[in-house]
């Protein structure tokens, strides 16, 4: 059955933010779909994809939502944020202005999200190691002063992506019981 249409016991919503270019829509496809576009293409307006997961033996429907390009004007409204549980907080380890923003997404998440979302802070592009700007050590260590859980991940090698996504379905999971 489509991952709409089957019943399920949760429906969680997450966002997914950070810089244009970071990755972003191509870690939610890989999660999604398993597909990866070296092409990408910005459109206006908001995207989501849902993806049912089983923990325990409940069904849990993650709905999980995508800029398509307003973060490029800085224009995400409160309403991306809105009812949201989770945020995957996206970087590219090959770019460092990508990293330096990370707090001033923070800021917005704080304005706009819940009080206890969960949220991962994710180190993408890791299988270009050798372009690498940000050590993974920075990322964790900042990760840890803010409270927020870390993963490196790589949409291209799929690489963590799964797992990134599980962790935090699985944290916002175990705190609605
Ligand atoms: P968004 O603007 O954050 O949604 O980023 P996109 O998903 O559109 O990706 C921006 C660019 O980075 C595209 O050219 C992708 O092919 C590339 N990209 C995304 N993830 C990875 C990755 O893990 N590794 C590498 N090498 N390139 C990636
Ligand atoms: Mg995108």
């Amino acid at each position: 059955a489509d991952a709409f249409d089957e019943e399920c016991d949760y429906l969680f919503k997450a966002v997914l933010i950070g810089d244009s270019g970071v990755g972003k829509s191509n870690l939610l496809s890989r999660f999604a779909k398993d597909e990866f576009r070296l092409d990408s293409k910005p459109t206006i307006g908001v995207e989501f994809a849902y993806r049912n997961i089983k923990v325990g033996d409940k069904l849990i429907k993650a709905q999980i939502w995508d800029t398509a390009g307003q973060e490029r004007f800085r224009a995400i409204t409160s309403s991306y944020y809105r009812g949201a549980l989770g945020a995957l907080l996206v970087y590219d380890i090959t770019m460092r202005s990508s990293y330096e923003n990370v707090s001033k997404w923070l800021v917005e998440l704080r304005e706009f999200g819940g009080q206890d979302m969960v949220v991962v802070l994710v180190g993408n592009k890791c299988d270009l190691d050798q372009s690498r700007e940000v050590e993974k050590e920075e990322g964790k260590g900042y990760a840890e002063t803010e409270g927020l859980c870390f993963m490196e991940t790589s949409a291209l090698k799929n690489l963590n992506v799964e797992e990134v996504f599980l962790q935090m379905i699985t944290k916002i999971y175990d705190m609605t019981r």
